[in-house]
């Protein structure tokens, strides 16, 4: 039963929400009315076919692994400007870049002792060669860091295996970066590494690692999650582990290529710029489908959408198909320098590197208010399940220019099978959803076109 409320506690309550509500610095109402219509045109368009989807599976199979200098990231670059030139986006042109050009070369890895067996191996990215016939030596077998450093008089002479276990992509990879580093320090000739990921299908994941100028060079290599542990338990055993590993790695000098750049351009603004892309290169295996062939075609396609649909925003929507991400982010710098007179006028950078599997939403990092008109934003994605907007969030390719100032956006997705496939020969088409695609498409044409459209311009700090 309800109590007759007193007309001075109404007035307080009253005025309390007043106050809250001028707290906020744009009310929620005025934009999402005014955008809705046209937001639930491009998620309708999105949706209605899967030529996103589509279009990544034809890159994908058509040129295969892409690597930075190699022939199949040329072809597919060539082939991605073609096919928007076709597409009627505007401003179609490669920009160009030098980007690092490692070649694997014939690779292999054999337990010696306490049985003989091939070992499934995968160099990892800017690895030196073993020595011709390979280093054959006893293994270490690590846990961790500490580990090692606990046990570096052993090291010496031997080849580090780092059984590292999944502790999320941030904390393991460190294991990567550096594993070679610490083992070198420690003395040994040659490191292993567990595959990072958090799934055992005994495939191996490969991915950039790095040197120290101030330690030997010695060749890094991933194992599979399951052979790690079985060489973990062999040791644990008391059992001498002995392991040949080859590798014919090399490093080539820099190559030309380019980052890919398609446009619509702002009826009002056309200097002022929100720019959107993915990475066009990938590993040597698998063929970059989610990582990340999807990422620049859900851009691209938010961009043909547009266009498709007659829409044109005050200002510039740029998509872009960075280079390089995987193994130097030589494309990511190329564009910053490229661009670095008009940064003022990038409105909102986002990328898409996380794989596009079922959308979230973003996560942003920029000023409060602006986060607060993103957020508003975010809220017209609703029905595709995609409008929390997180603060946080960005990419690779986008960082360097997000450290001069431009506000950076990542789009989230479900990303519980992301590392079953990562830097992997699993890495393809069949692993993305048509429909979850689609969805990308349109949570990233309606964040990109009603940031470009706004009346006010997306503030800074
Ligand atoms: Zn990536």
């Amino acid at each position: 039963m309800r109590q007759p409320v007193p007309l001075t506690v109404l007035l307080l309550v009253v005025a309390a929400v007043r106050a809250a509500t001028a707290q906020q610095p744009v009310p929620d109402a005025p934009l999402q009315a005014r955008y809705l219509g046209v937001a639930d045109r491009l998620i309708d368009s999105a949706l209605a076919d899967s030529v996103a989807w589509q279009r990544m599976a034809r890159i994908t199979d058509s040129f295969g692994p892409r690597l930075a200098g190699s022939e199949g990231l040329s072809r597919a670059l060539e082939f991605i400007l073609a096919e928007m030139r076709r597409d009627g986006l505007e401003n179609v042109r490669g920009e160009p870049a030098m980007v690092p050009h490692w070649v694997r070369g014939e690779e292999s890895a054999e337990l010696i002792e306490p049985r003989r067996s091939p070992l499934p191996m995968l160099g990892l990215g800017g690895s030196v060669a073993t020595p011709r016939g390979g280093i054959t030596a006893e293994v270490l077998v690590v846990s961790s860091f500490e580990e090692l450093e606990r046990r570096a008089a052993e090291a010496r002479g031997r080849i580090v295996l780092f059984d590292v276990p999944w502790q999320g992509y941030g904390r393991t990879v460190e294991y990567r970066f550096g594993g070679a580093i610490a083992a070198a320090r420690a003395g040994a000739v040659a490191a292993l590494l567990r595959s990072v990921t958090p799934n055992a299908m005994r495939t191996l994941h490969t991915g950039a690692m790095g040197y120290d100028t101030a330690v030997a060079r010695i060749p890094f290599a991933a194992l599979t999650v399951e052979d790690a542990a079985m060489l973990h338990r062999m040791q644990e055993r008391g059992e001498r582990v002995v392991v040949r590993l080859a590798m014919a790695a090399r490093t080539l000098p820099d190559a030309p290529s380019q980052n890919v750049v398609g446009e619509i351009v702002g009826a009002e603004r056309p200097d002022e710029v929100v720019v959107i892309g993915g990475h066009t290169d990938s590993w040597d295996v698998g063929t970059g489908a989610m990582d990340d062939m999807g990422g620049v075609v859900v851009a691209w396609e938010a961009v043909r959408l547009m266009r498709r649909l007659g829409l044109r925003p005050r200002r510039t929507v740029r998509v872009v198909g960075w280079v390089n991400e995987e193994n130097g982010v030589r494309g990511g710098l190329a564009y910053r320098d490229a661009h670095r007179d008009r940064l003022a006028g990038h409105v909102l950078a986002i990328e898409s590197d996380g794989g596009v599997f079922r959308p979230t939403g973003f996560g942003f990092s920029g000023s409060d208010s602006a986060l607060a008109v993103v957020r508003q934003i975010g809220g017209l994605l609703r029905r595709i399940g995609a409008d929390t907007v997180t603060r946080g969030g960005g990419g690779v390719d986008i960082g360097p220019i997000a450290e001069l100032g431009v506000p950076a956006m990542g789009l989230n997705t479900d990303g519980v099978r992301y590392f079953w496939y990562h830097h992997g020969t699993a890495d393809t088409a069949d692993k993305l959803d048509p429909r979850e695609m689609a969805q990308c498409v349109a949570a990233m044409a309606v964040m990109a076109y009603v940031v470009a459209d706004l009346p006010e311009r997306l503030p800074r700090n």
